[in-house]
């Protein structure tokens, strides 16, 4: 049986008006970078986007918001959305990833259709204050064991190519198994002038190392996903991201950057002999 890859589809449905600091996001008011900044995104074209993910063979949806956490008005957003889309798109897995939640908030997002909750550590414990100031690595980790008592599936990742060492590396992969995630995004630093941060200097060849690494330290996991930075940081050598352990990719545009069309990636996975996963196992 040809092995599945899990694809999934992320929805900026509020975007650029985080008032916290972390050094690798241009979601950050405080950067200023060159994105596109809004309070909601209108609700046709949210169930515009999920018909479009699902054509291009998408399972999961994310509905993202960038603010470190949830807010009541938030969360009646969220919610809103979750029931809107589970009418249109009933075949979408609904995922929320909106900042630090607390348990009575997740079981809410639960209560309206989300089925699963990303929050990501993002690197390790120790590195975590070079790259944000503004609130601890703790509430990260604090928020993914509220998913886990909620008993929605969750998925929580992080980010390669920050300036972090190996050891940093391997101590967030070490800490993300200590959660028992579903599903683990892993993300490239992609670069954007308007950041402090220095571009990432990993190589493909690291990059693939560091998926398989990944794979390895988190054995349970039903997926690795690649997430940001896919066609940046492997152009041409994407395709060798599955036998190095990866079984998901995120479909279409990322939050601030763009991907390639779905039907390169579509192409990429035939010529590769995988299939589409077409249901949750
Ligand atoms: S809290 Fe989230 S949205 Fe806000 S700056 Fe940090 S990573 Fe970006």
């Amino acid at each position: 049986m040809k092995e599945e890859i899990f694809l999934c589809s992320i929805c900026n449905i509020n975007s650029g008006t985080c008032l916290e600091d972390c050094k690798f996001c241009s979601q950050s008011v405080r950067y200023k970078a060159d994105i596109d900044r809004y309070k909601q995104k209108g609700l046709d074209l949210i169930l515009q986007e999920a018909k479009t993910a699902r054509k291009a063979g998408a399972l999961g949806f994310c509905l993202v918001t960038a603010d470190k956490g949830l807010n009541d008005k938030t969360l009646a957003f969220v919610c809103g959305v979750a029931r809107a889309v589970s009418k249109e798109v009933p075949e979408l897995r609904l995922i929320a990833c909106n900042g630090t939640a607390s348990l009575e908030q997740l079981l809410t997002l639960k209560e309206a259709g989300i089925k699963a909750y990303n929050h990501n550590l993002e690197t390790s414990e120790n590195f975590y204050k070079e790259i944000c100031t503004t609130h601890p690595w703790s509430e990260r980790y604090e928020t993914c064991e509220n998913v886990n008592k909620s008993g929605l599936v969750l998925i929580t990742g992080g980010i390669f190519g920050l300036g972090e060492t190996q050891e940093d590396r391997i101590s967030m992969l070490h800490s993300l198994n200590s959660l028992q995630p579903t599903s683990v995004p892993i993300n490239f630093y992609h670069h954007n002038e308007a950041l402090e941060l220095e571009p990432n200097k990993l190589t493909v060849d690291e990059s693939l190392k560091l998926i398989q690494l990944t794979r390895d330290t988190i054995p349970h996991a039903k997926r690795i996903m690649v997430a940001g930075g896919r066609e940046l940081m492997f152009g041409e050598r994407q395709n060798e991201i599955f036998a190095h352990g990866a079984n998901s990719i995120v479909v279409g545009n990322y939050l601030t950057t763009a991907g390639r069309v779905a039907s390169k990636d579509l192409e990429m996975l035939e010529s590769l002999n995988l299939g589409i996963a077409t249901s949750v196992k």
